[in-house]
């Protein structure tokens, strides 16, 4: 984000400016668990107070929340907690250039102190993205936690903290040989792991209610709750990276010791953590996490580097915000804000309507980001996002870019809520409908240009009319000819054409031309399965054809009739209904009808329906019918065939050869088992032999 537009540009009214609207942005992170802009964004405004404290010391006021302040005030719902070693900030390197400076400022110090820089060692950690920690420990015993608060006084939330299963409540037993410590606090980040995050939007999403925006926030949210049972069910978790007061203990030297120690007696230490000896280990170890950073099950937004030797550690001391032993190199902020331009809508292949951000394209996690789904008419409703709106955009990893919603305090004031579009953006502007119980708007012309391809690659797909040499590659090359619109322009396609076309021969144009030609001979199922009705899959149109007979009746049955068919429900019902009655649908239905499609359904047996509601399964050959004829034959007379034996089975024919798990089931489930000619003594009669 560039800095605000009406960012005063005078100096001491640009700082005063500027430290009230850090204020409220600190107040919102700490206090409410709700920032209202990405930290990058709060990030730069941090920096451009920095700048003029730097360049106009006289304008700076002694609680800066860029240099002098920690967090946000202790919230008055828990109680306070005093931090008998203060809870500090860090500083920030945001490029390689500034890592090197702090370098060269820590090696300057070291010299001083008439130490030699190059015997220097650093810890590189994961700066995890969660919220900083204080748990106390007295006589091995766990009796307190705390937030940071404003790093001098924070907030009690021991019973919440007591809820995160890894932290634990008695000090392990091998510490004693160390020297179990009269008191010890451990200072480390609860931070929620993805798969908890993503568990927590599934249902925050199964229930219709807006998804959290980030695990980090989310993690504060989850752990400063009033009631601690809440805390514990999200699955929080905990890094140890420090030491607090210590009271008995061994003696310890370094960070890394400190670290040992930690682990000793039984605090989750990350593993990732590494002592390095030079400043080019540590870019190295930088570099390895900003390009790796999501193959971590948790969020991180830095590294952090720490000298290692405490008595280095202590003759470098503190700023009044943060040690100057350590730094924090950010990697590439993963939201920033951008102008929402519009919300516009995409069709897809089989007619569902998208609502898509149309952003003002944004640097995110290195790639530019100009659109982003918004999924449909209810998420974009929940997030409340608006044509003209500032919103915050996230892109973490590979996962498609998201707005995760709008930054209210910048909404123009006349700004108006979104509107679901009422017709499809195509030429054809025919209606984008609803279907009740969905939560996605469907346009159900299938002459919609948008849908072509998507549309014809499904019609002439495997499972409808299976038309080999017209697969999606083709359909998208002959729609790039103006040779194909419409399914019906499948069977006018202009053979000549394609023979111009460089790479087609004649023998594959003839082959082509045969498949079109015996794809009118597909069963009528097939035909209204290809036609993208909604909500129609293979099954419901094999039980259209099977129940109408033929696509006229189809064309012209009521939702009653057809809500009668066997296997069909109201939603299918008017589905058919609504797709038939748009009249370009019907044109293009009439043109197949004219091009030679079969529209005749299965013919309906003449037999005496003998097995009507029996389930008859065959295993094994038999002399007198094939394995099609035998099902045919069980099918003509009302029953069914089923591929395995189960309790709703009537009767298992055993023929040559039998499957032995069949037989065996049908056994130990009383079965009758028939052979051919008690098979065709119960075709005839439909009596199982006594
Ligand atoms: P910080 O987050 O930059 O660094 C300090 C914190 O890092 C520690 O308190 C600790 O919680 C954490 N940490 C994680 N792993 C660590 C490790 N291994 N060792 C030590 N510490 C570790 O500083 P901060 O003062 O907590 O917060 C400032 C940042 O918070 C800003 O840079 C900004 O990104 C964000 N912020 C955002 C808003 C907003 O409105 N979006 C408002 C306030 C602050």
């Amino acid at each position: 984000m560039a800095l605000p537009p009406d960012l005063p540009a005078e100096p001491s009214e640009r700082v005063a400016y500027l430290v009230d609207v850090l204020r409220e942005h600190n107040a919102a992170y700490y206090e409410r668990d709700a920032p209202t802009i990405p930290d990058a964004d709060y990030d730069e405004l941090a920096r451009e107070l920095r700048r003029l404290e730097e360049a106009h010391p006289d304008l700076a006021v002694a609680d800066s929340p860029a240099t002098a302040t920690v967090g946000g005030a202790p919230s008055a719902a828990f109680a306070e907690v005093v931090h008998r070693v203060p809870m500090t900030s860090l500083d920030n390197a945001m490029d390689v250039g500034e890592l090197r400076a702090w370098g060269d400022r820590t090696a300057r110090k070291v010299e001083s102190l008439g130490l030699d820089p190059s015997a220097v060692r650093y810890v590189c950690e994961l700066k995890i993205d969660g919220l900083a920690m204080s748990i106390r420990y007295e006589g091995g015993r766990y009796t307190q936690a705390a937030t940071r608060g404003n790093g001098r006084v924070g907030e009690d939330v021991t019973p919440n903290v007591a809820g995160i299963d890894v932290v634990p409540k008695q000090l392990s037993a091998d510490a004693d040989e160390a020297g179990a410590p009269e008191v010890v606090e451990v200072r480390g980040e609860v931070y929620l792991p993805l798969d908890a995050f993503e568990a927590l939007n599934a249902s925050q999403e199964a229930a219709g209610k807006p998804r959290y925006a980030n695990p980090r926030n989310t993690a504060a949210g989850s752990l400063r709750q009033k009631d601690a049972s809440v805390t514990a069910e999200r699955g929080l978790m905990f890094w140890s990276y420090q030491l607090g007061e210590v009271v008995g203990g061994p003696e310890v030297e370094t960070h890394s010791a400190a670290l040992d120690w930690l682990r000793t007696l039984g605090f989750p230490v990350n593993p990732e953590t590494r002592v390095v000896d030079s400043l080019d280990a540590v870019y190295e170890f930088c570099a390895h996490w900003t390009e790796h950073r999501h193959d971590l099950p948790y969020e991180i937004d830095g590294i952090v580097v720490k000298v290692d030797s405490l008595a280095v550690q202590s003759a470098l001391g503190f700023t009044s915000k943060a040690p100057r032993w350590a730094i924090a190199f950010k990697l590439p902020p993963e939201e920033r804000t951008t102008l929402l331009r519009d919300i516009a809508v995409s069709i897809g292949g089989k007619g569902k309507a998208t609502p898509f951000a149309v952003l003002e394209p944004v640097q995110v996690a290195g790639s530019t980001v100009g659109l982003a789904t918004l999924h449909n008419e209810d998420q974009v409703a929940l997030k409340d996002v608006r044509p003209g709106d500032t919103v915050i955009v996230r892109k973490a990893g590979d996962v498609i870019p998201e707005v995760v919603g709008p930054v209210l305090a910048m909404r123009p004031p006349d700004s108006q809520p979104w509107v679901f579009p009422s017709v499809c953006p195509c030429p054809h502007r025919s209606p984008l409908v609803r279907l009740e119980g969905e939560a996605k708007h469907q346009c159900v012309n299938i002459a919609c240009p948008e849908q072509r391809w998507g549309r014809i690659s499904h019609f002439a797909s495997r499972g409808a009319m299976d038309i080999d040499g017209l697969g999606e590659k083709q359909v998208q090359l002959f729609i790039e000819l103006g040779l194909l619109n419409n399914v019906a322009d499948i069977y006018s396609l202009d053979f000549e054409r394609i023979l111009e076309h460089r790479g087609y021969k004649e023998t594959s144009v003839n082959k082509l031309r045969a498949a079109i030609e015996a794809s009118k001979q597909r069963p009528l199922a097939n035909l209204l399965f290809g036609l993208t009705i909604p909500h129609v899959g293979s099954s419901g149109a094999e039980a259209l054809a099977e129940g109408l007979g033929s696509l006229q009746e189809l064309m012209d049955a009521s939702e009653a009739d057809i809500a009668a068919v066997e296997g069909i429900g109201p939603t299918i019902a008017s589905a058919v209904v609504k797709f038939f009655a748009n009249a370009e649908n019907r044109t293009l239905v009439e043109r197949l009808v004219a091009a030679g499609v079969n529209t005749q359904g299965p013919e309906r047996s003449t037999l005496p329906q003998v097995l009507a509601g029996m389930a008859v399964v065959v295993t094994g050959g038999l002399e007198g019918f094939t394995r099609e004829s035998v099902e045919a034959a069980i099918k003509a007379r009302g029953g069914k065939s089923p591929g395995s034996v189960s309790k709703k089975t009537t009767a298992v024919v055993v023929g040559n050869d039998p499957g032995a798990s069949k037989l065996t089931k049908a056994t130990d489930l009383g079965i009758p088992v028939l052979d051919e000619a008690q098979f065709v003594h119960l075709l005839e009669t439909g009596e199982l032999p006594q």
